[in-house]
């Protein structure tokens, strides 16, 4: 009778109590009935537009599909962990979850850096299509692995602005000492060309721009570089984001925490990280355009494209970049290898349709 007493409080309760032989039947109705609170940190400045909206939205999600069994707090970059410990401490499962950028993880996994973001590489639609129906994602899952992460998608900014710049730039030779916020594949190539790539969370990009620290830095576009104010430090807004053109986030989620879900609480997770996915990257279609006019019209910033002498040597030394680095690394050139054949092919595609699609609509507005 004690016996029985036990299991039925353990039911109710947010402990899992022991009753000697469980069916798994009854494991599965304790851990529906049990609720979980859970930490998510990111790396951006708490409610930040775009990229940090992402995760708040996605924990309104999963609280309200769960019918609140599953909480989630989310904190901004430097409130649990500074921006670039995310990693780290949903490795641990000091926190279940965290949001980021994966090519910030670059030192643990060089291969990271292709689920954010590869220099003249997929935009957004494609990035998505191959990580969803390519086979991207199961790579991503392979390399962090040995981390105890299972990574999701988790947001898009669409194509990026190259970024601000203090002095003009107007040939390769420009970029030859430049201190410049570049993080990723780009910093590399950037480095190739004589530049100097630095590592800096979002929240010290104005400061370091302000005083001089960089010369110029990359962030995300025109919505998210209103709101850091860069315009007050910089005078030169450059196009188009040639490291960036798309930049995929990242949920990361504990591997044990994730396991010890019930799978209906998993599959919430899996449906809220798909809608996020998609939803930042409208919010960023939708935003962009009002926040460049603000910029240019209220703000004056000079906003010009890169010399095309210059975008050159960037192409030319990303090749040499993903060469070397798939040379230096096996898993890295595995998931490039995937990632590369599948650009290929949805190239083809895409320059008869969305590259013809777009001239033609440019043209028949002039
Ligand atoms: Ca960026």
């Amino acid at each position: 009778m004690k016996r029985l007493q036990l299991c039925v409080l353990a039911a109710f309760s947010v402990l899992l109590v022991s009753c000697g032989e469980q069916s798994s039947d009854t494991t599965t109705t304790q851990a529906k009935q049990q609720n979980y609170q859970w930490k998510l940190v990111t790396s951006w400045p708490k409610n930040f537009p775009g990229l940090g909206k992402g995760p708040e939205t996605f924990a309104k999600h999963v609280e309200r599909m769960s019918n609140g069994r599953l909480k989630i707090k989310v904190f901004g970059a430097g409130q649990m962990v500074p921006g670039f410990e995310v990693f780290d401490t949903v490795s641990s499962g000091a926190a279940e979850m965290g949001h980021a950028g994966s090519y910030y993880w670059k030192g643990k996994a060089p291969a990271s850096q292709i689920f954010t973001a590869i220099p003249f590489g997929m935009n957004a639609t494609e990035m998505n299509a191959w990580l969803h129906y390519g086979g991207g994602l199961e790579l991503w899952r392979e390399v962090y692995e040995p981390f105890n992460l299972i990574p999701f998608a988790g947001g898009n900014s669409g194509i990026q602005m190259a970024g601000w710049f203090k002095k003009e730039v107007n040939s390769v030779a420009d970029l030859k000492g430049l201190k410049m916020r570049i993080p990723g594949l780009g910093g590399e190539v950037l480095k190739k060309l004589g530049g100097i790539p630095v590592a800096l969370t979002g929240g010290e990009l104005f400061t370091s721009l302000q005083s001089g620290a960089i010369d110029a830095t990359e962030w995300v576009g025109p919505y998210n570089d209103l709101a850091f104010g860069f315009y007050k430090a910089a005078k030169y807004y450059y196009y188009s984001g040639w490291h960036e053109p798309s930049a995929n986030l990242e949920f990361i989620v504990n591997k044990q925490a994730y396991e010890a879900l019930p799978d209906d609480l998993q599959a919430i997770i899996e449906v809220a990280t798909r809608a996020v996915n998609q939803d930042m990257w409208d919010e960023y279609t939708a935003a962009n355009n009002a926040a460049m006019q603000a910029l240019v019209e209220t703000h004056g910033v000079d906003m010009r494209p890169l010399p095309k002498e210059v975008m050159l040597a960037l192409k030319n030394a990303s090749a040499e970049v993903m060469q070397e680095q798939s040379a230096a690394d096996p898993l890295f050139k595995k998931v490039y290898g995937s990632y590369l054949d599948f650009q290929t092919k949805v190239m083809k595609y895409h320059h008869i349709s969305e590259f013809e699609y777009y001239k033609n609509r440019a043209n028949s507005n002039q």
